[in-house]
């Protein structure tokens, strides 16, 4: 599955977040929650629409998507450099496919700042710098080797010593490698760089309990700076999170609502990872069971099926199909289909998040 590692100084709330993320009640009851190593942790995805949908259908279970999320530690100032345990760390965050950036917003003389003082801005320099320098080094070790092969006229050489060059540019000029103006071809030779700020990457503003609905100074200067950039910015209490991930369902609807709030915060984290990471949810509902399966946007029929097995795939015939929202506003599967709402879609099919599939496939 797609993951999102989550990254910040020392004491900035990644062990609070990540901990609240992956203790939350909700999930275990749901679903067979597993913690893969101590640091790894798979979530599920929050949907009200499975609930929604079990309602009309009655099935016998239910059972959410999910996605995982990694606590990296230890990145500090000098990372880039070998400094604490830095490359091993920028390994970690290499192998994630996107990142959230927690940056501490709340003031604590109990919790001591690593750079001196809460500085968000100063802090998401730092950050930001040591993984720009990892990926300057990377561009620059690949480009000597490249540059070799390129003389000996090896065209695909040739072609990744251009696209190398303009990740060296960018690099230099201290923007991060997602901001180079790559060609579908060159994004594709991009790839196999790994580069970490080519990643997409959302901010997470830790605040405290007071500038959790209006926000602060800090994330105030946070915000500015990730419109800037064209980031997304999630403002979280991770002290608050790590309290209601404790409560049981109902206790915690209660508990939400006595401090004016909707939902956990850890749902708008998901949730925008999830988006960050491009990913839309499908669904298949039958007596036996109604669930949520995770795909890229833009996968089609035959793919989303894969999700479920490979098998599916491989001897896929057509989906039969329909919207979870034709569902919600017709109230029953057999009204959606007296409208002529139920379709049979083929292997060119384009699944659209909220969808309904009943796969039809040869074994
Ligand atoms: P990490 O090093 O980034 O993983 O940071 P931790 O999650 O270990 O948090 C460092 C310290 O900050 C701990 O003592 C936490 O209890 C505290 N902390 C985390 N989130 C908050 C918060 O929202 N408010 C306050 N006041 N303290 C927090």
């Amino acid at each position: 599955p797609l993951n999102c590692g989550i990254v910040g100084l020392p004491n900035v709330g990644k062990s609070t977040i990540f901990n609240a993320l992956t203790s939350a009640k909700a999930q275990a009851a749901n679903y067979p929650f597993c913690t893969i190593d101590p640091n790894t942790g798979v979530v599920s995805v929050p949907d009200e629409r499975l609930q929604k949908i079990a309602a009309l259908i009655q099935p016998k279970s239910l059972v959410p998507t999910t996605m995982e999320f990694i606590d990296i530690a230890g990145l500090v100032e000098g990372a880039s450099k070998g400094e604490g345990l830095g490359n091993q760390f920028l390994g970690h965050i290499r192998a994630t496919d996107a990142i959230a950036h927690v940056v501490r917003c709340f003031d604590d003389p109990e919790v001591i700042h690593v750079a001196g003082g809460v500085n968000p801005l100063h802090d998401m320099d730092i950050i930001n710098t040591e993984l720009l320098l990892a990926d300057l080094e990377s561009v620059e070790k690949r480009r000597t080797r490249t540059e070799r092969a390129a003389k000996s006229a090896d065209g695909k050489a040739k072609a990744e010593l251009a696209v190398l060059d303009k990740l060296l540019e960018v690099l230099n000029a201290g923007k991060p490698a997602r901001t180079a103006d790559l060609s579908a071809d060159e994004k594709l030779i991009a790839r196999e760089l790994f580069l970490i700020t080519a990643k997409p990457q959302l901010y997470v503003a830790n605040v405290d309990e007071a500038g959790l609905t209006s926000g602060n100074a800090y994330t105030a200067a946070v915000e500015k700076r990730a419109e800037e950039e064209g980031a997304q910015v999630v403002r979280i209490c991770g002290a608050l999170e790590s309290e209601i991930a404790l409560l049981e369902p109902e206790e915690r609807t209660e508990f939400l609502a006595d401090m004016g709030l909707s939902e956990p915060g850890l749902n708008r984290l998901i949730h925008s990872a999830y988006r960050l990471l491009d990913l839309i949810t499908y669904f298949t509902a039958g007596v036996q069971e109604v669930r949520a399966w995770t795909i890229r946007r833009g996968t089609k029929a035959p793919g989303a099926a894969g999700v479920i097995h490979s098998d599916f795939e491989r001897g896929f015939i057509k989906a039969d199909c329909y919207s979870s929202d034709d569902l919600f506003a017709l109230g029953s599967e057999q009204a959606v289909k007296e409208k002529g709402l139920l379709r049979s879609e083929g292997k060119e099919y384009v699944v659209k998040d909220g969808d309904i599939l009943f796969f039809k496939f040869n074994v």
